[in-house]
């Protein structure tokens, strides 16, 4: 099976703006960002989508969420607020295919989303 986008990402294969890292999870900033801060993490071990997951991938999936707001407290922004979302498949919104984690912050953001 080819690289994920992702994948190269972690494979340091395609630049990104890393903001965190451990032996599990990455985290970079998007490329098209929806509000002042938009971070994606991801597994550094590439699973397609959602629908994918099972349970050998518990932990991994608690240490992404985890990472995510360990990394929002140390931003300093956790207290007021902030997004994650996961897009699954076409109508989730998905466009690459490999799970991540949006985190999306710094702005007031609407809900529902569209
Ligand atoms: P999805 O639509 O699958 O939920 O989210 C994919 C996200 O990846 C989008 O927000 C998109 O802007 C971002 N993205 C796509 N290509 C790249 C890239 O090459 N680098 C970075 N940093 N983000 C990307």
């Amino acid at each position: 099976m080819s690289d994920t986008l992702f994948t190269k990402i972690v494979n340091r294969e395609i630049p990104a703006d890393i903001v965190y890292e451990d032996d599990e999870v990455l985290a970079f900033r998007d490329i098209a960002p929806k509000a002042p801060v938009h971070v994606l993490f991801i597994p550094k071990r590439a699973i397609a989508t959602l629908n994918d997951l099972g349970e050998a991938d518990v932990l991994l999936i608690g240490k992404l969420i985890l990472a995510a707001t360990r990394w929002a407290k140390a931003q300093g922004f956790a207290d007021k607020g902030y997004r994650l979302v996961s897009n699954c498949n076409r109508d989730g919104g998905q466009t690459v295919f490999h799970i991540h984690v949006h985190l999306l912050a710094g702005r007031m953001l609407e809900w529902p989303p569209g």
